[in-house]
């Protein structure tokens, strides 16, 4: 079979595309058809939906619920914790309609299967901090995609998105996607009217702690691999915040978490020498900061630079003290659970170790940074806000809808909006989707055109690996070594080389600068010309190679946003060694940007925080 004479085009017709079906695509999905009971609902996966994306292994707590039926918290609380966490800077609309929406997820997933733990004098759900409810969530994101199934007109798993399309007809209008079946090589044409993008965050952009055999071992999922961001960036949608990577504190080597540890069994950490060591970096924080390092709770990032520092000047290892807490039989099985619930990893590794937490204190870590617009961070899309609370500067379309025209995002995808988590992603989703059917109705005759040159001319773009590799083999030097490609696992190395170094990762103790981030787009570069020499092997390397490109353009992205903000927002998560302290009076904005593909150039910008919640 020729490369592209054999290959079979499968055309699908949509009147809304979800891309992903992970939290946020399986909302995007459900909330589509019940506002849409006549629309045609695709969702395309690139793994299977069943157990997909970050929440694939299951969880142990619901990171987002208000609890507004017991008069626990309100929305408004919500939005200033989110506020306080990211050093004032959040979008306040986005968070406030997230949460006043959540705990209505919340209850259908209760109602669709997931055990959620109540407590039994109260009878509430039971909490594991302010925001967190405990549950038995192994079978979490099966449930949720059950309910995705249902409401779709059709789910295709196992493709893997590697470009938007343009309306012909319409400047700056969306008209779908393509991408191709990782199984069969089948060459996917999505012809829809609006497009929700799901795609989760950015895992292995920087170099992880974990190398060689090892790597696939980091806190964030390794598949997930920045399409959230590079989909819209290809076609010149906005970003926000991208410089706001997350860097966690977790346990060593399994990365498992510490939320239950801290917040419900109470444990606690000291550094090597069995001291508390915290309150020691008050001043200096104080100096680099101001007041941010007043607030309660703590935001998280200055945790962090806590760690770092006292790791930094010797001190270490940093250990979570849990000897007390599993003494006490209910705490150390709760202890164990909430790993076999989520990260089975860590109980596998302390085995593997020889630490049993009741006698032993263990370690923790830093990990390297992450991409992502739902946990603690909020890198991701410039998006419209809601139109009963959206400042007028927020606001120029559809909920949700990004700045090209019929393009939604939520979760991961959506930039501003941090602390959303599980529940707050599948909501979001769900908010886009009623915005989206909203659009799909409004376009009337006016629908956008799929041009056959475009998809064609990418058709040759995303199978070029597989020739590359089929001619250049015969140039083998060495192993595996061509002169005439590269391997996506040559270009993913080098890629995390180059961000580690350059761009404030674990090496470089989280620091960067003018000239450092300079050099580090300079190698991106060079880094772009060479991925017109990928070589695939066979379908499953033309999907890694897809995932270097979208994970090199949020990079590019990354690094652009860093040089832009001239301070350190947020120490624990990056320094600009040139700039270390925080500047409210220049810097308490929104920093954006926008790539151009035609001429490969970015532009920046700052755009203005609104305090809407007092
Ligand atoms: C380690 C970890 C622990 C967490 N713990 C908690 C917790 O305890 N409680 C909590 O509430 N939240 C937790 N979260 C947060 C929660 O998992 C995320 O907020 C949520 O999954 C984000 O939803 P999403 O849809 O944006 O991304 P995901 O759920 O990751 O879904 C993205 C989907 O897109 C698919 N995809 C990616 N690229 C493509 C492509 N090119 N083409 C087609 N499909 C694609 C992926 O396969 C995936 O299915 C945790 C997250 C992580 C990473």
């Amino acid at each position: 079979m020729g490369l592209f004479g054999g290959r079979k085009t499968v055309f699908v017709d949509a009147d809304i595309l979800v891309i992903g079906g992970g939290m946020a695509g399986c909302g995007a999905t459900y909330e589509s058809r019940y506002w849409g009971r006549d629309l045609k609902i695709v969702c395309v996966e690139k793994a299977n939906i069943e157990r997909s994306g970050a929440v694939a292994q299951g969880l142990y707590a619901i990171n987002c619920y208000m609890g507004m039926q017991w008069g626990e918290n309100q929305p408004e609380d919500h939005v200033r914790y989110a506020r306080n966490d990211l050093m004032g800077l959040v979008r306040e609309d986005l968070g406030y309609d997230i949460a006043r929406h959540v705990d209505a997820t919340v209850h259908k997933f209760e109602e669709w299967g997931l055990p959620i733990m109540r407590d039994p004098k109260t009878g509430r759900y039971q909490r594991e901090g302010k925001w967190q409810i405990m549950i038995h969530g192994e079978s979490y994101k099966p449930i949720v995609a059950e309910a995705a199934r249902k409401a779709a007109t059709e789910i295709y798993n196992r493709i893997m998105v590697t470009h938007l399309l343009m309306d012909q007809s319409k400047v700056n209008r969306v008209a779908g996607a393509v991408g191709f079946n990782v199984r069969t090589g089948d060459f996917y044409v999505f012809r829809a009217k609006a497009v929700i993008v799901g795609a989760g965050g950015a895992s292995h952009i920087f170099k992880p702690r974990a190398v060689g055999e090892g790597m696939g071992r980091t806190w964030y999922a390794p598949w997930s691999s920045a399409s959230a961001y590079a989909l819209p960036i290809q076609v010149g949608a906005k970003m926000t915040q991208m410089e706001n990577r997350i860097v966690l504190t977790r346990f060593k080597d399994g990365y498992g978490p510490v939320g239950a540890y801290f917040l419900h069994l109470k444990t606690y950490t000291q550094n090597g020498y069995g001291e508390e060591y915290e309150s020691k970096w008050y001043n200096h924080t104080k100096e680099l900061v101001g007041d941010y390092i007043d607030r309660h709770p703590v935001p998280t990032c200055l945790r962090n630079h806590a760690f770092i520092e006292e790791t930094k000047a010797g001190r270490g290892p940093i250990r979570m003290v849990t000897k007390e807490a599993f003494q006490d039989p209910h705490k150390e099985t709760v202890g164990w659970e909430n790993f076999l619930g989520m990260t089975i990893g860590q109980a596998v590794v302390w085995a593997s170790q020889n630490i049993d937490p009741k006698h032993i204190n263990p370690e923790l870590t830093t990990s390297e940074p992450y991409v992502m617009g739902s946990h603690a961070t909020c890198s991701g899309a410039w998006a419209s806000g809601p139109e009963d609370c959206a400042p007028a500067e927020y606001q120029w379309g559809y909920n949700r809808m990004m700045t090209v025209d019929g393009l939604f995002g939520a979760g991961d995808t959506i930039g501003g909006t941090a602390h959303k988590f599980s529940s707050g992603s599948f909501a979001e989703g769900r908010i886009a989707a009623k915005a989206a059917v909203k659009y799909v109705k409004d376009l009337g005759k006016a629908q956008p055109q799929v041009g056959e040159q475009e998809y064609r001319d990418l058709e040759k773009v995303i199978f070029q690996p597989l020739e590359n590799y089929r001619v250049g083999r015969n140039e083998i030097v060495a192993g595996t070594v061509s002169p005439s490609y590269l391997l996506p696992m040559h270009g993913l190395q080098r890629l995390e080389k180059i961000m580690d170094e350059y761009v404030g990762g674990i090496s470089a103790n989280y620091v960067t600068n003018s000239m450092l981030l300079d050099r580090g787009l300079e190698l991106l570069a060079m880094l772009k010309e060479d991925m017109n020499h990928m070589g695939a092997e066979d379908l499953h390397q033309l999907q890694r190679t897809w995932e270097l490109h979208h994970r090199l353009l949020a990079s590019e992205s990354v690094t652009h946003h860093t040089l832009f903000r001239k301070e350190t927002r947020w120490p624990g998560y990056y320094y600009r060694g040139d700039h270390m302290k925080l500047d409210d009076q220049n810097w308490h904005c929104f920093t954006l940007s926008r790539y151009d593909r035609n001429t490969g150039k970015w532009e920046m910008q700052k755009a203005p925080v609104y305090h809407i919640i007092d």
